[in-house]
Parts: structure tokens; C-alpha cells; sequence
């Protein structure tokens, strides 16, 4: 089962004229939360409040959850509301939001395309996690149409991106505030859970803007994300992958967090890729503790996703400027157009599972 007791993502939905609210997803339906656990706190129009909370209610919620769920069902069976009676919203109020780099694949392919005279990787790669700040008040839920981009294209030329193309990522929601620094050991302490993002990107805009303060309007005029946030609970873990060199103690991993998640991307309703999770070099708990060490505070709500996956197989790329490039075909599609980037119309659609549970969809269509 999917959406089964295993997995029980949260997210916020209301039925026509009803005011949005917190829900779990089980099976095809929504468990309405505020009535079934005679809790105000997800009567609230985003999961914020709850997420505040901390690591132990979260826990304790879940736990319900699945009771009622199983052996108390009669008594909430009046509050799971069937999926197609709903609107699914944006499931928190984001604060901040950060984009990483993790995975090798994708930052060697990468360095290669835009700084084909030097070694793929600069020197820092290695060393730590890279990343910037986005744009938090553009993140929107899984089926906002996205409009593509006007900026400058190179020198004196502006228009329309020519060349808009996806990032398909993981992205980590934080519940409870940092300060002063968290280690990668508090992980599990301050994320709540996961969601998939598409981090659309206008790569013309971006190859001509980005040096040297790196990505800016060719990727915050739009970040999707799924509507069903994953508790850290039900994901399945695996040890990260080596790393070389060994990183600083503040990076020292105290747990495995990594993750097998197996990610599908589609365009216009047919597969063009497989990104794995697994290959990704850098873990989230390692993400946490870089972008914390500073002394930078983290709040509530904040979102930061781990950079395009790709895995080493040209089949396992998250980006079609990755699938496209040096040489690969275009991606033909079945009614026999092709493309290398994306054009208005298309429609993008990017799914994960874990073991046996679904990480639902962020899907967009290009307007
Ligand atoms: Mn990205």
C-alpha cells in the first residue's frame, strides 16, 4: 500500500467553501485532523503550528494517527474525506528557503557544460555542501501553472528563457528553530520531513547572470513542491556515500541519513528519467549542520532542498540540460515532437517512492 499506515504524509486541503486545513493522506482519502484528534492546532490553514512543535508530538501524532486508523477506525471513518472531494494548498508557510549541490553527478555534468576549459568539480566541491539562498514567497504547490521567464539572455538581448528546463530535487521541511549552530547529530531534532521539488530553471538567464554571486532570476520566478509533506518516520535510511576527502568534524555524520528514494520525472505523461537518491553525496543531516555553522539561525517553515539528483547512468539525470547535452538525441516524445528544453504547454511531472510508500507528485505545466 502506497499511501498506507506506513506512510501517513501530511498536507492541507478543504473542501469547496470550507476554510483550508491539516490533513493526513491514507489511501484515496484525507483524515481531517482537528475532528479525529480533537486537536485545534490543525485547524490551522498550514502545518506551521504543528511543525513547531517538536520531534516528540510529531511522533506522538503519528502514532494516533495509525491507532485510529487501525483498531479505533469506526470512530474517524466521518472524517476521511474522499481525494477527489478536495483542493490540495501550499502545506506550509515557507520562511526561508536554500538550494543545495549535492549530488556529484550533476555538479561534474554541470561544470562541464559551463566551464568546459577546467577540471569539472571547482575546488571547494568536495569540501562542502555548496548552495544559495532562493526565494521563498515564490515556492508554490504542485499544480500552479509556471510562466515562463522574460529576462536578459546574454548581452542586449531580452526576451522570453528559450531554454527553461527542471531540477528535480528533495527538499527538507524544518519544524523546530535552530540557534547558534546544529550539528548533523540534531537532525532528526529540527526536520520534520520531505517533499519533492521541481526548482525550474532558465538556463539561458542563469548561464549569463550567475558570476560571480551565483543563481538569482534565472531560478526565483518559480519553485514546485508536492502537496503531501513525508514524516523523516517512514522514509527508509541507508548509510551515506563515501566521501574524500574525509569532511571537517562539524560534518561528521553521527547517523545514516541516507536516503533510497527512487524518483521518476516525466514530460507530458512519459518517462524521460530515473534519478536515484541514493547516489547523492551529500546528506541532509550534513546540509543542516553547513548551513547552520555560521551562527545562522533557522525558523519554522524553513525548506531547503538538496540540488538537482542524478545518478551516473544517462538514464538518471534530473535536469534536461543533463539529458540533452553533447551529443544525446533530444528527448523524443511519443506524438513525435522532440525537445531540449521545455516549450509552453508542456507539463512536467516529477513522482518518488521509498520502499513500499509514495512521495505523491509536484507536477506544473509551462504557461
Ligand atoms: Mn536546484
Amino acid at each position: 500500500m502506497t499511501f498506507g499506515l506506513d506512510n501517513l504524509p501530511y498536507g492541507v486541503f478543504s473542501r469547496p467553501g470550507e476554510r483550508p486545513r491539516v490533513g493526513v493522506r491514507f489511501e484515496d482519502r484525507v483524515l481531517d485532523l482537528a475532528p479525529a484528534l480533537h486537536d485545534e492546532v490543525f485547524a490551522a490553514p498550514s502545518l506551521n503550528p504543528f511543525l513547531a512543535r517538536g520531534r516528540t508530538a510529531w511522533r506522538g501524532a503519528r502514532e494516533l494517527i495509525q491507532e485510529k486508523l487501525s483498531s479505533s477506525r469506526s470512530l474517524v471513518e466521518p472524517h476521511l474525506i474522499p481525494l477527489e472531494q478536495v483542493t490540495l494548498h501550499m502545506p506550509f508557510e515557507v520562511a526561508d528557503y536554500v538550494d543545495f549541490y549535492c549530488s556529484l553527478e550533476h555538479a561534474s555534468n554541470l561544470g562541464r557544460m559551463f566551464r568546459p576549459d577546467s577540471e569539472p568539480l571547482l575546488p571547494n566541491w568536495r569540501h562542502l555542501p555548496v548552495g544559495y539562498h532562493g526565494r521563498a514567497g515564490t515556492v508554490v504547490v504542485s499544480g500552479t501553472p509556471i510562466r515562463r521567464p522574460h529576462g536578459q539572455l546574454r548581452a542586449g538581448v531580452f526576451g522570453p528563457s528559450a531554454k527553461l528546463d527542471i531540477e528535480a530535487e528533495l527538499g527538507f521541511v524544518v519544524g523546530v528553530p535552530t540557534e547558534l549552530g546544529s550539528p548533523a547529530g540534531d537532525f532528526e531534532e529540527h526536520v520534520f520531513g520531505v517533499t519533492l521539488v521541481n526548482d525550474w530553471s532558465a538556463r539561458d538567464i542563469q548561464a549569463w547572470e550567475y558570476q560571480p554571486l551565483g543563481p538569482f532570476l534565472g531560478k526565483s520566478f518559480a519553485t514546485s513542491i508536492s502537496p503531501w509533506i513525508t514524516p523523516l518516520e517512514a522514509l527508509p535510511r541507508i548509510p551515506g556515500r563515501a566521501q574524500d576527502p574525509a569532511p571537517l568534524p562539524y560534518l561528521e555524520r553521527k547517523a545514516d541519513w541516507g536516503l533510497d528514494i527512487s524518483v521518476v520525472v516525466q514530460l507530458n505523461g512519459q518517462v524521460i528519467s530515473r534519478p536515484p537518491y541514493s547516489a547523492m553525496y551529500w546528506t541532509p543531516d550534513q546540509m543542516l549542520a553547513h548551513m547552520t555553522v555560521n551562527g545562522a539561525s533557522l525558523r519554522t517553515g524553513d525548506l531547503f532542498a538538496s540540488g538537482t539528483i542524478s545518478g551516473p547512468e544517462p538514464g538518471e539525470r534530473g535536469s534536461l540540460i543533463e539529458l540533452t547535452w553533447n551529443g544525446a538525441e533530444p528527448i523524443k516524445l511519443t506524438d513525435g515532437s522532440v525537445r531540449t528544453f521545455l516549450e509552453d504547454g508542456d507539463v512536467v511531472t516529477i513522482s518518488a517512492t521509498a520502499g513500499g510508500i509514495s512521495l505523491g507528485e509536484v507536477s506544473g505545466k509551462i504557461v
